[in-house]
């Protein structure tokens, strides 16, 4: 018998390594934008058409490359980052495996234009599937330019697993934000189909947060600031009456590099502990630089996980940084906001007017500063932009806030504890009363006999049916009638979530909305669907957006299904919600005409029987 093993040919790898680097027109995206800044640019521009499956073009000035080093950088494990191993512990760069160029050009068509500064003329390259079409001397400015165009041009599979545009440009546009972020001083712009969705100018941290999520973002940033042996930490979290349903503004940076970590994550909730309500997550914007040899981002494909030598510290300072500027800005009390004496919160609390706490806070406190913080801090202070801002730069940044959180800091009366209602359901009417068709169990089932024995139905699933199947019919019949509001109600939003309201308009008039205006940072509603308590409206839209976000939609993803799922889900009968029994028999009814009532929309069971066989069998 022969030898049957063979080394694999050189295109047919690169293919390989494409399905870990590349799963879709965003991560090409990450690519480009990340080499542009290795190259030390200072302006990037992204330019995507049909949300990255025609072309995804970067265009930097950065330094360029030399005709050699352009032809060198489609091969596999061709990088200038790294030259030995032990460089693997100092990264200071976004790449070092040097296969992103390599995989693209694997599964794509290339055309690369670059030159350097001193050079007269650049050189041009075309690629198309590992192949090398052309390569030309051209007049092209400083900088790089990579355009790839028709995405998996040669794997059918993958290019059908692609996602609707909506999907893949959101994909692009959360990359684009996270490079974004980490570096405010590179001036971006980005266009999709001919129309600018970006162009940010370089700028200090707080003014490109405010770009990308929106004017109103400004007065909702608390300044966190801590500068210690192992870690510094820059950045901002949200307020705690600015926390929303999903996690989409919550960004860790470790040395420039966005990074997730639940780990950490949890670090903030527990900062933010008893400051916000259930289901609500702390917004945050948070650089962390720690020493490059303290970690390991080598442990993911795509680099999103990051591993530290020493988590706990990490996790104890973060968190306490985090209850000190909170504390410093009056949110919270910084010292002892024990989670108990919110179990003490009188049920009238919410008609009680709320009384700012007053603490005294030593500003100049901090309980890492062991050493002398000017010590030598060696690496840790390399990258310009974590270099500490002079303090008066910070309090300039925080004059128009201070003075608007002192007349009225409504922060802590706004707070509703979600334990009040449930209490307060406990304690009504727990005789039972006789003769009851139906009755209910702990304010969360809804207890019935049926000829072969009982029944019982979860309330909560139960009415989520009721309410998707009349959804959806609404908005497939198009037809719905909506009341018009007295006063039109405005929602400020950020560019991304007027874009996932503006694509579901159509549908959403179907229930019952009406829409005056959408633009980029404000929607303005004057009709409601019949039924729909007007101060349930922002809860409903921003569950909505949460939801479009958070599930990326599968194949037979519909936008009718989506949002009748998310509207059901938000104004369902909760648990704990008391029901009388005409409204008990009320839903048992609507249940038992819908078309489908064993399951919730997400395919829960609505309610379960029990024989009175199987109940006889027990009292044997
Ligand atoms: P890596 O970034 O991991 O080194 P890539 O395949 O992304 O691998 O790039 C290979 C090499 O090509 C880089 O190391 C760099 O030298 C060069 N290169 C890529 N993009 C650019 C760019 N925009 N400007 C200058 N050089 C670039
Ligand atoms: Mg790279």
């Amino acid at each position: 018998m022969t030898d049957i093993i063979q080394l694999l040919p050189d295109h047919v790898a690169n293919q390989i390594a494409a399905g870990e680097v590349v799963q879709r027109p965003a991560s090409v995206v990450k690519e480009l934008l990340e080499n542009a800044i290795d190259a030390e640019a200072t302006e990037i521009k992204l330019i995507i058409k049909d949300a990255g499956k025609t072309l995804v073009h970067v265009i930097d000035n950065g330094k360029g490359m030399s005709v050699t080093d352009a032809r060198l950088s489609f091969e596999r494990h061709a990088t200038s980052k790294i030259k030995s191993a032990e460089d693997l512990f100092q990264l200071n760069t976004k790449g070092f495996r040097g296969e992103a160029l390599a995989s693209i050009a694997a599964i794509a068509h290339v055309e690369l234009k670059t030159k350097r500064l001193n050079d007269e003329l650049g050189t041009a390259i075309t690629i198309e599937g590992s192949k090398v079409k052309s390569q030309e001397v051209t007049v092209t400015p400083q900088g790089t330019s990579v355009a790839v165009k028709n995405l998996f041009f040669n794997i059918p599979a993958r290019r059908n697993f692609l996602k609707s545009d909506t999907v893949e440009l959101r994909h692009i546009t959360d990359e684009f934000h996270r490079v974004a972020l980490s570096h405010p001083n590179i001036a971006f712009a980005f266009y999709h189909n001919g129309s600018e969705l970006f162009n940010l100018p370089n700028e200090n941290y707080r003014q490109r947060i405010v770009h990308i999520f929106g004017s109103k973002s400004n007065e909702r940033l608390v300044p966190v600031d801590e500068d210690t042996e192992i870690l510094k930490i820059s950045g901002f979290v949200g307020k705690p009456q600015y926390a929303k349903k999903t996690r989409s503004e919550q960004f860790f940076f470790v040395n420039n590099r966005f990074i997730k970590s639940p780990y950490l994550n949890h670090a903030i909730s527990s900062a933010f502990e008893g400051l916000l309500k259930d289901g609500y997550h702390p917004s945050y914007f948070l650089n962390l630089t720690v020493d490059p040899k303290t970690i390991d981002i080598n442990i993911h494909p795509t680099k999103t996980e990051i591993k530290f030598d020493d988590e706990h510290t990490l996790y104890a300072i973060l968190r306490s940084a985090v209850k000190h500027s909170l504390g410093q800005f009056n949110i919270a009390p910084v010292l002892d906001f024990e989670h108990q004496s919110q179990l003490n919160t009188p049920y009238n609390y919410k008609d009680k007017q709320g009384k700012v706490p007053t603490i005294e806070v030593d500003r100049s406190f901090n309980p890492f500063a062991v050493h002398s913080s000017d010590s030598k801090s060696g690496s840790l202070a390399n990258n310009a932009h974590f270099k500490k801002a002079p303090a008066a730069h910070w309090e300039s940044l925080y004059v128009g806030l201070e003075s608007k959180s002192n007349s009225s800091d409504s922060g802590f009366s706004e707070i509703t504890f979600e334990s009040d209602a449930k209490s307060e359901a406990i304690f009504k009417d727990d005789a039972v009363e006789t003769r009851k068709t139906t009755f209910q169990l702990q304010q969360k089932y809804i207890v019935s006999t049926i000829k072969s024995g009982m029944l019982v139905i979860d309330q909560n699933r139960a009415h989520q049916r009721v309410l998707y199947e009349n959804f959806l019919k609404h908005i497939t019949i198009k037809q719905a009638t909506s009341q018009q509001l007295l006063f039109p109600l405005q929602l400020h939003v950020t560019p991304n979530e007027s874009k996932i309201i503006e694509d579901l308009k159509q549908d959403l008039e179907h229930t019952g909305f009406v829409f005056s205006e959408v633009t980029e940072a404000c929607i303005t509603i004057t009709g409601v669907p019949i039924g729909v308590p007007e101060s349930e409206v922002s809860i409903i839209l921003e569950q909505l957006i949460s939801d479009v976000e958070e599930d990326v939609p599968d194949a037979n993803f519909s936008a009718a299904d989506l949002l009748a799922k998310s509207m059901a889900k938000s104004l369902a009968i909760k648990n704990g919600q008391p029901l009388d029994v005409a409204e008990q028999e009320h839903l048992v009814n609507s249940l038992f005409a819908c078309k489908e009532p064993n399951v919730s929309p997400t395919n829960r069971p609505t309610f379960i029987t029990m024989d009175v066989s199987a109940i006889e069998k027990k009292f044997m």
